[in-house]
């Protein structure tokens, strides 16, 4: 399985997963043309994509979902309280399939499993996707409030994660933020600080996870070089060799090959004990 985070940030959200040449999109919170674009500098077509899946409502994952549904006959995957708050996007000619959280599915041979999270959206949700062939389960949790029972539950066993590290809580204090919006923010059903996402991520290491990339990181209150310090020493003492990444808003990370990641890692045989 290959994975791309096309970009990442309050200004947009788009992951790109695929194998054997069939694609997905978790999210399209760029505009139509900028999702285009982004693909293009990967070599991934666009009519590759055979489906998005939409997480929740928020314009910075939704952008340009119908543009690219309209304009590319691409399905639409959304939770049917998703889809009604994302009534403003759509003319009624998009190909939408509903899914609901708990509840997997199958897209471009990948198997979706979709799982609630506590974020100030009508029906927010993370997901897994898992690549049949090569056994591969990566887990895609941004927009996270605070790590649940049910969400750790679900992102157990993970061989890659694409983790919310949102916002150095001293800078957010400090940040250009009235004090209701810094509130949103820290609150549980707002986003993953740099330090909860580095216990979160402890608690989700384990040997067969062969690589993190750090997500929607704040441009106003975290620092790429800050986020990947903090997860880094926490998961460094706990033993972790893996790949840790951070994807930035303004372009796309490499397409990784998560099989090969994986066994560079030597992943593959130490998930045999
Ligand atoms: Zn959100
Ligand atoms: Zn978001």
């Amino acid at each position: 399985m290959k994975l791309a985070v096309l970009g990442s940030g309050s200004r947009g959200n788009a992951t790109l997963l695929g194998s054997g040449g069939r694609w997905i999109l978790v999210d399209a919170g760029f505009s139509g043309k900028q999702v285009e674009e982004r693909l293009d500098t990967l070599d991934v077509p666009v009519n590759g994509v055979e489906g998005i899946v939409v997480t929740h409502e928020h314009v910075d994952h939704t952008r340009g979902i119908g543009v690219l549904a309209r304009r590319y006959g691409i399905p639409l995957y959304m939770t049917p309280g998703t889809r009604e708050a994302c009534a403003h996007l759509l003319k009624g000619t998009e190909s939408v399939v509903e899914y609901r959280p708990g509840r997997s599915f199958r897209v471009a041979g990948l198997t979706v499993a979709p799982f609630l999270t506590v974020h100030d959206a009508v029906d927010p949700v993370a997901v897994t996707v898992s690549g049949p062939e090569c056994g591969s389960r990566v887990g895609l949790a941004m927009d996270l409030g605070r790590p649940t029972a049910q969400i750790r539950h679900s992102l157990r066993d993970c061989h890659f994660l694409v983790l919310e590290a949102n916002h150095d809580e001293r800078l957010l204090r400090e940040g250009p933020y009235p004090p209701t919006v810094q509130a949103r923010i820290a609150s549980s059903h707002g986003h993953l600080s740099n330090h909860a996402a580095a216990q979160f991520a402890r608690e989700l290491l384990h040997p067969g996870l062969a690589g993190i990339i750090l997500a929607h990181l704040s441009q106003e209150c975290n620092r790429p070089e800050l986020a990947r310090r903090v997860i880094r020493d926490a998961l460094t003492t706990a033993g972790f060799r893996g790949y840790l990444g951070v994807a930035r808003q303004d372009q796309p990370t490499d397409l990784m090959d998560l099989t090969r990641l994986r066994s560079a890692n030597g992943s593959d045989q130490l998930t045999l004990f």
